[in-house]
């Protein structure tokens, strides 16, 4: 904005002439108003919450330029081109633009031509980038995405950690940090690393009632989806996550040929090509976009009806996240998730694989032990979600669990004759097996690889007919979510936790969901 009365300097000015809206949501104006006083400030809001405002309006409002660090460099063109078109002086800094770009937003800069620069946070352990700051005036910093600084956290970026200097550099600068996704372990390891200490919280619900939340037992996972799109979401928009590319391709390929609209989405594809498939999808009607996690954060589009995940998420806060890009206008939308065992086996086949130290794994491993206890519930799906964010709620009566109540069963007994099998293949032949043979023992079924260890020689060779392959799948699951059973390595095998013994021995009572019937028809669908 070129010239600026002194009634704008009224954030509800700003708000209804600028951005063109009556009044603020939530805690905006509290926020706002703090800011614009020069002071910190911590936001904790869930997505299509109105963060953005929460900075940009005190950018406009105070002296200078308010500079906006962000990881979504994807975005950022987008974002200024946005604020452009609303007449606000925006410009951004990143590795995509060529030296004559950025010099020209460099002298936009220090001319005082810009109400809001964005930055990716690389930019700032650049020394030159640095400099220009210092030779500038600056409104405030907002850090955006801000979970992005915490180890605990799912989206961790080095680069983070370098923000804390700006503290140093700018004491006067007022600071907001703001993010969707926030555990209290997290929350506080993002105050203390940005060093926002005095910064005052604010903490919205993270509840999202329009959406609706299921988890469901993965049986033929690309029927599943297709029967929930036809049944359920005909026509509309959605995202559906893969762990892997390749599952994506598929997925994408499956999708189209059974006369769904669908695009893949991942890293694995070239820059133009996840633009194109991007911009398709904000802009056209009922696109479905199939991707891998690299594709979401920050898009905002708002009748997004349903996010589907075809494979565990690799914790509940990436869950969250993702799910959270559903149903931004406010109506019912769906997220839908199947998982099964082999996705606790490949996670913890990454984690064993990944970088980084124990302590690091651990939390990797933690993050997955808390999706699968999400999973595998009979609470309320969204009483579980809010308290794992801190936040107590009472039973909602949208979710799964709410409007079909799972049945619970006394599984002590299958959960012996399990655990048992476990520690006698250990004990009598030093071997370890994943959920699969140990099935085929407890069923007496003779496969080759039963006959090639002679595990029909075992006592508890058939002692298991009673349930189905299915339902001891679901109770491996179930034993592993509460931590009475765990697996290891490459090939999943199944070894016992220190709770294992007291189920062994009677101690402890063992209390399972039962496992919904399968539906009758399988849905029609061309391969
Ligand atoms: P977040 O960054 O928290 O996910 P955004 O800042 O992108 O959310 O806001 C989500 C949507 O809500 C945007 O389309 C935004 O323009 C709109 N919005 C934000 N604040 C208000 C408001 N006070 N009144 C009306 N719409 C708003
Ligand atoms: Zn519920």
């Amino acid at each position: 904005i070129d010239a600026r009365p002194e009634a704008e300097t009224d954030a509800l000015r700003v708000l209804r002439r600028v951005f063109g809206y009556d009044s603020f949501r939530g805690s905006q104006q509290e926020i706002i108003e703090h800011v614009v006083a020069g002071g910190d400030a911590l936001v904790l809001m869930p997505t299509g919450g109105g963060k953005s405002l929460c900075y940009q309006i005190p950018a406009l409002v105070r002296k200078g330029v308010g500079v906006v660090v962000s990881p979504l460099i994807a975005l950022m063109q987008d974002q200024v081109d946005a604020l452009r078109a609303l007449g606000v002086r925006a410009g951004f800094l990143n590795s995509t633009q060529g030296p004559d770009e950025r010099s020209l937003v460099e002298a936009e800069f220090l001319a005082g031509e810009l109400d809001l620069l964005y930055l990716a946070p690389e930019r700032l352990r650049v020394e030159s980038t640095v400099r220009l700051l210092e030779r500038g005036t600056i409104s405030l910093f907002a850090i955006d995405e801000a979970h992005c600084v915490a180890q605990w956290g799912h989206d961790f970026r080095p680069d983070y950690l370098a923000l804390s200097a700006l503290h140093e550099r700018w004491p006067d600068v007022p600071r907001i940090a703001l993010t969707a996704t926030a555990t209290e372990a997290t929350h506080a390891e993002i105050a203390s690393r940005l060093k926002l200490q005095d910064a005052r919280h604010f903490v919205a619900s993270f509840d999202r009632p329009n959406i609706q939340y299921r988890i469901t037992a993965k049986d033929d996972p690309k029927r599943q989806l297709l029967a929930l799109l036809r049944t359920e979401h005909p026509g509309d928009a959605g995202i559906v996550y893969c762990l892997s590319r390749a599952s994506v391709e598929k997925t994408a390929e499956f999708l189209v040929k059974n006369g769904i609209e669908a695009l893949p989405y991942h890293a694995g594809l070239d820059a133009g090509t996840r633009a194109e498939h991007q911009a398709r999808f904000l802009r056209e009607d009922g696109l479905v976009m199939v991707a891998t996690i690299a594709f979401g954060m920050g898009i905002d589009k708002p009748d997004v009806r349903f996010v589907a995940h075809l494979d565990l998420p690799k914790s509940v806060e990436g869950y969250y996240q993702e799910t959270g890009r559903a149903g931004r206008d406010g109506l019912p939308s769906t997220a839908w998730l199947a998982y099964g065992l082999q996705d606790v086996v490949q996670q913890r086949k990454m984690i064993g694989t990944s970088e980084g130290d124990d302590a690091h794994r651990r939390r990797l491993g933690a993050h997955v032990d808390a999706m699968l206890a999400l999973c595998e519930t009979v609470e309320c799906r969204r009483v579980r979600l809010l308290a794992y964010f801190g936040e107590k709620s009472t039973v909602c009566g949208n979710c799964d669990t709410c409007l079909t109540p799972p049945e619970s069963w006394d599984g002590t007994i299958p959960a012996q004759k399990l655990l048992s099998t476990v520690v006698r293949l250990k004990r009598e032949r030093n071997q370890k097996f994943g959920a699969g043979q140990i099935a085929d023992i407890l069923l007496g079924r003779k496969t080759a690889k039963v006959i090639q260890f002679d595990h029909d020689a075992l006592s508890v060779f058939g002692i298991g007919t009673e349930l189905s392959e299915a339902e001891w799948r679901g109770v491996v699951r179930q034993l592993l979510a509460q931590e009475l059973i765990a697996v290891e390595g490459d090939y999943g095998t199944l070894v016992l936790t220190e709770t294992s013994g007291e189920v062994l021995s009677g101690r402890r009572k063992v209390t399972l969901r039962r496992e919904p019937a399968k539906p009758a028809r399988a849905e029609k669908a061309e391969k």
